[in-house]
């Protein structure tokens, strides 16, 4: 983000220097975690609907969970993550920073695990693979609270959504099923979504009522 705008958001992180070294970790091993705006963004949302509850799919590290329930004490989330080093890392992170209480980790891919051994979430956090993301949407949205929230990140794919040319052939199949996702969400007439220019891109569904 703005470095000027991020120096402000940095003398305001709990546990600065823990998240500064996650984010080098993140750089270094190619983990794509959020990027500082969208993570603000959603920081100010959680504070906003006092959320409670959230399920996370997709923990990397646990850097966005750790983050978010830093800057929200009484905030509790189940985050799933399929990769075992991934998994490993975010165990170790959650221990350094104490926060086993306020996070669960799951370790399973998240369209297998059973919805039944889960709860009701104010804000449901869609961070995972990303050519899954409409099977996360429908599996989980039927645990989200009626006033609840999906997010939804990476719905640019760091500007490949729009300009689709020059992509390999890999790339372009994820990059055509985000764009689905994208027009997925607003043909869903129970729902408005809010497509915002954020980080990587970040959708924000909720019912209409
Ligand atoms: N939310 C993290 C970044 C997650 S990166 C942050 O911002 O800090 C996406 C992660 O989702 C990767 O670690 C990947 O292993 C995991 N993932 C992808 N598909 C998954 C699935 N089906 N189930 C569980 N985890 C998955
Ligand atoms: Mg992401």
């Amino acid at each position: 983000m703005n470095i000027y705008l991020e120096q402000f958001n940095n003398e305001n992180e709990i546990d600065h220097e823990f998240f500064e070294k996650l984010r080098l970790y993140a750089l270094e091993n190619n983990v794509p975690i959020i990027k500082r705006d969208s993570l603000v963004l959603i920081q100010s949302i959680l504070k906003m609907v006092n959320a409670k509850t959230m399920l996370e799919v997709g923990t990397a590290i646990g850097y966005s969970a750790l983050a978010f329930v830093s800057s929200k004490k009484d905030l509790y989330i189940d985050t799933i993550e399929r990769n075992e080093i991934m998994y490993n890392e975010a165990v170790k992170n959650v221990n350094e920073l104490n926060m086993s209480k306020s996070i669960n980790l799951i370790f399973g891919d998240a369209l297998e695990v059973d919805n039944g051994t889960l709860k009701k979430y104010d804000v449901i956090f869609i961070d995972a693979a990303k050519a899954q993301y409409q099977k996360f949407f429908d599996k989980y949205a039927p645990l989200l609270h009626d006033n609840g929230i999906i997010l939804t990140d990476n719905i640019v794919f760091h500007g490949c959504v729009e300009n689709q040319e020059n992509l390999s052939k890999n790339v372009r199949s994820m990059v055509r099923k985000i764009d689905n996702y994208n027009h997925y969400l607003n043909t869903l007439s129970d729902y408005i979504t809010y497509y915002i220019d954020s980080g990587d891109g970040l959708a924000i569904t909720m019912r209409k009522k």
